[in-house]
């Protein structure tokens, strides 16, 4: 027996190094599976970093999924002597994208896009958060047990960090303890409709709704999110004009049906002011498209110190009513796309901060469901599918505006961030995650069936046959390069964002 023992003693640091080897081995293999590079210690350098403190030519040393050091480049001499540099020359390092607003259909839809396509294009096109809409899955996300399915469904099959907002219904806004159930289950927040949603399990809410609603959400701390439109007749049934002109969808859905929802929502929005009854809670308009009366009461009420942030979508910044050919119904979405002098005006409210940031609205479904044969705009389904696109074309569009990429990066970055507390993304700074995108602003590409896209239906997004400017580089997810140039690490190892 002693002799055993002894025996097994002797052979322990044998014992120990194969462990260790296998250990080795098999740390390795993760970090190859999530990440295209073979280290988590290293330097990103590049001319154009963009960081809260300006633009600087330098490195941000990456450990262990995080920014662990900035260096400006006149610093670095002697600096950096360990790990190795991805050198990105004049391409622009930039935090990634944020997107608060998209729709990945999972579970239930996922023919019309899912986890890993929503994911993977989000990954290419320098998106490293997004957060799915309660909605156009199956079913809804309005509950715990919901939300646990999605939460089921998104489990490795995440290419970028994924988020949840639940959905506030009628069913559960006079229902405290189911919503704070939701909430508890880790929703970032929720999301109402002020008017019918398209979707027969996420019925609309009335202002009663919003205002319980939001009283729940306040002891969170969490925003709600609304998609601000009312219908006060059916513009639809009782139009009878050519439903293939675009001029015709518009009719139906006019701005005073967006200023109507505002106005609606301003009557208590005052509640979540400082010392107000749902101080702590915050609404968020989604996808504002009327920037002239709706905007001007938003503005007023934010003025007054009523919590509201407001988003656009890069195809209201990019597209107007009078160039969207009639029969294509790529372009249907709602709120519409307006005029042309409305897009002026949103331009110019982006850039005076009036509106706080963007998201993509990206809203995919199935090619016959959005291209019907007779190209008809009140019955194909309304959603831009825009995804990967969203940098190039918000760059796209922004350079003869002037756009800087700080402003980039606050529309798409830091605003985001902020509205899903995510506190630790957003921007490039010591102790964030290294959620980062590289990408070059002058490198034009056409947007066309040869280009790799990786939505499922590609065909149906409104930029399909664009010259678009603004090529991304490289992604990287908590340190892990997710993306290179049209390869993708092979493991999803995106993390599910649950509220605590
Ligand atoms: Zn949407």
């Amino acid at each position: 027996m002693e002799l055993h023992k002894r025996k097994f003693f002797s052979l322990l640091p044998v014992i120990a190094s194969i462990l260790f080897f296998f250990l080795k081995i098999s740390i390795k293999t993760s970090q190859t599976k999530c990440s295209l590079l073979p280290h988590n210690h290293y330097w990103i350098s590049s001319k154009r970093i963009v960081t809260p403190d300006g633009v600087i030519s330098g490195a941000v040393e990456i450990k262990d999924g995080k920014v662990f050091s900035i260096v400006k480049e006149e610093d670095w001499h002697g600096y950096i002597r360990q790990g190795q540099i991805v050198d990105f020359g004049e391409a622009v390092v930039m935090p990634g994208l944020i997107d608060v607003h998209a729709h990945l259909d999972d579970p239930g839809r996922d023919e019309w896009e899912g986890f890993p396509s929503g994911t993977r294009a989000a990954a290419a096109g320098g998106i490293t958060t997004l957060i799915d809409m309660p909605l156009n899955s199956e079913p809804s996300t309005v509950s715990e047990e919901t939300l646990n399915l999605k939460i089921k469904a998104a489990k490795n099959r995440i290419y970028v960090d994924v988020g949840f907002w639940g959905g506030l219904v009628p069913d559960n806004a006079l229902n405290a303890t189911a919503l704070e159930r939701l909430l508890r289950a880790g929703a970032l927040g929720l999301k109402s409709f002020m008017c019918p949603s398209g979707i027969n399990d996420f019925p609309m809410t009335n202002i009663t709704h919003i205002k319980e609603g939001l009283s729940i959400l306040a002891k969170f701390q969490r925003p709600l999110l609304v998609h601000a439109e009312v219908q006060e007749d059916d513009l639809v049934k009782d139009n009878k004009n050519d439903a293939q002109l675009y001029s015709t969808y518009l009719e139906t859905r006019p701005p005073s049906m967006e200023e109507g929802a505002i106005r609606n929502l301003l009557t208590i929005s005052e509640n979540t002011r400082v010392g107000g009854p749902s101080e702590g809670a915050h609404l968020h308009i989604v996808h504002l498209s009327d920037a002239r009366s709706s905007l001007d009461l938003l503005k007023k009420a934010k003025s007054r110190g009523d919590s509201i942030s407001i988003e656009t979508c890069p195809h209201y910044l990019a597209f107007s009513a009078d160039e969207i050919p009639d029969g294509d119904t790529r372009f249907k979405c709602a709120p519409p796309i307006r005029d042309a002098e409305n897009k002026e005006k949103l331009w110019d409210a982006l850039r005076n901060g009036d509106i706080d940031m963007l998201s993509s609205d990206h809203s995919p479904t199935l090619p016959e469901l959005k291209l019907l044969q007779v190209g008809d705009f009140l019955k194909a389904w309304g959603g831009i599918s825009s995804l990967q696109y969203v940098l190039p074309a918000t760059w796209t569009s922004g350079r003869s505006y002037g756009v800087t990429l700080e402003q980039i990066a606050s529309w798409w970055s830091e605003k985001p961030a902020k509205l899903a507390s995510q506190h630790l993304k957003g921007s490039i700074a010591v102790g964030n995650y290294a959620d980062i995108v590289a990408w070059e602003p002058e490198s034009e590409f056409h947007l066309d069936e040869n280009h790799p896209s990786h939505i499922k239906h590609p065909s149906i997004s409104a930029y399909m046959g664009r010259k678009l400017s603004g090529k991304v580089l490289a992604t990287f997810v908590r340190g892990n390069l997710v993306y290179k140039e049209g390869k993708h690490a092979p493991g999803a190892c995106g993390n599910r964002l649950l509220a605590k």
